[in-house]
């Protein structure tokens, strides 16, 4: 075979001159070194790729020199899925993902399937993403731009990294997770690029809940702050009220011998909703029950208790809750005079459509909502006139109807008290919510005196 001729002290020497070094690793190497020089940025770069005046695919990609991170990859629930648009992933350093939602989550198999960059976030967020993930790799009918298979890079590919953990990533980024409340494991990411210090809050809750202990409220100094705006319009009633108005209202329907459906998220609602029966003691008294993924998150959880409030109520809560298999224990259930936890929050599909039909004729029930319900979805429907249709047929609800609301995102008041905070007189950027929202926001940041922008998807910044 002939020999290629390479300066001896060269790379490409010791590669052809040592055939035990494995071919995978020669092959890497040769690839990199062919590949066209990328741009070289003596400015760092963010291009905001999504979550621009709406909410969903949350997409974030910062560049300096020759590198890149990228901060987020999810996916909008449109028909079909939509994702941000595909970047070139050549020296990609890192992936970092700030919590498990799919509209932060949904397409990081599709970056990992493309780079050997590893993922950073919380074990939390990574294996409650693998759940997610899979979830919606089920039900996507091959519309998702990555196989099953790459759903497993999500494990493979994880550095796990601790809250207050910084990780070097490439010659030009550090990284670093910050608590941010919204659900177990979610972080705020700062990254350190160029001398400059930037915070994607991701989505962020500074209240603390039975579930979560709040966002971490004394942030370091930062020179730029990608901030969510989900509730920016939005005054949430204080926790601790609604928490005792949803537990009178459980205990109003049990003591009368009726049922209580909570259709609730699957991920954090539906825990904290656990926690709370658990701590009023009425889980003790009352059979709860709980149904659909959010017994699979609550095994997660178990495994994790470093990011929940309180990990021995949450283990008792887990112990007194009793498991749903198939349709004759949620026939038993309905019938049970207990609680039952089940989702989809809005009563859109998921095990509550059943247990909404087996519960609504009976004024001694109640049907509780913990959550936003979007308009247009059955259960804003059913708040707004207590009927609803589901499927093909109209109900009319005879069942108590109530709406508790336990937030998961900081409202304007938290949202601007955090991000006031911060040191360093940041410059905002605000995604993450509806159009007026984003106005919202960056109208009282501005009226502070504090420089506000809201990009628009693919607007590049320099750092
Ligand atoms: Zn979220």
């Amino acid at each position: 075979m002939q020999r290629l001729h390479f300066p001896p002290d060269s790379w490409y020497s010791v590669l052809f001159e040592n055939p035990e070094i494995d071919v995978a690793i020669r092959k890497a190497f040769l690839t990199y070194e062919r590949r066209p020089p990328r741009k070289f940025l003596l400015m760092a770069q963010l291009t905001f790729l999504g979550s621009c005046r709406e909410i969903g695919r949350s997409g974030f990609f910062l560049e300096h020199h020759d590198e890149s991170v990228m901060i987020d990859y999810g996916v909008k629930f449109t028909d079909p899925p939509s994702f941000p648009d595909m970047v070139s992933l050549d020296d990609m350093q890192g992936v970092a993902l700030t919590h498990a939602h799919l509209d932060h989550s949904g397409g990081i198999p599709r970056i990992l399937s493309n780079t050997e960059a590893s993922l950073y976030c919380t074990p939390a967020t990574r294996d409650l993403s693998v759940l997610l993930l899979r979830d919606l790799h089920n039900i996507s009918r091959g519309r998702l731009p990555y196989t099953r298979k790459d759903i497993a890079l999500v494990k493979r590919q994880c550095d796990a990294t601790a809250y207050e953990e910084t990780v070097p990533l490439g010659r030009h980024f550090e990284l670093t997770l910050f608590n941010a409340g919204h659900i177990p494991g979610s972080a705020m990411v700062s990254i350190r690029v160029n001398g400059k210090r930037v915070l994607f809050t991701g989505d962020f809750n500074a209240t603390e809940s039975k579930l979560n202990l709040g966002a971490r409220k004394n942030l370091p100094k930062h020179d730029v702050v990608i901030t969510e705006s989900t509730y920016a319009r939005r005054i949430n009633p204080d926790r601790a009220e609604i928490t005792q108005a949803l537990i009178e209202t459980v205990l109003e329907t049990v003591e009368r011998g009726g049922t209580v459906l909570i259709p609730a998220f699957a991920v954090g609602r539906s825990q904290e909703i656990m926690c709370i029966l658990e701590q009023s003691e009425i889980s003790r008294k009352f059979p709860v029950y709980i149904d659909g993924m959010a017994r699979q998150v609550n095994d997660i959880l178990v495994r994790h208790p470093e990011y929940l409030q309180s990990p021995q109520s949450f283990t008792r809560a887990v112990s007194r809750t009793r498991i749903v298999h198939d349709n004759r224990d949620r026939k038993k259930a309905a019938e049970s005079g207990g609680i039952i936890v089940s989702p989809a929050g809005m009563l859109k599909g998921g095990a509550s459509h059943l247990y909404f039909k087996l519960l609504h004729d009976n004024p001694k029930n109640s049907i509780i909502f913990v959550s936003f319900q979007i308009p247009g979805t059955p259960g804003a429907e059913l708040l707004a006139t207590k009927k609803v249709s589901v499927g093909s047929r109209e109900f009319e609800v005879k069942a108590e109807v109530r709406m508790h609301h336990l937030s998961s995102h900081s409202d304007s008041v938290g949202l601007v008290d955090l991000l006031e905070r911060i040191p360093g007189n940041p410059k905002f950027h605000i995604v993450h919510g509806e159009s007026e929202s984003c106005d919202a926001l960056a109208d009282i940041l501005k009226k502070k005196g504090r420089r506000a922008n809201i990009p628009d998807i693919n607007d590049v910044i320099e750092i």
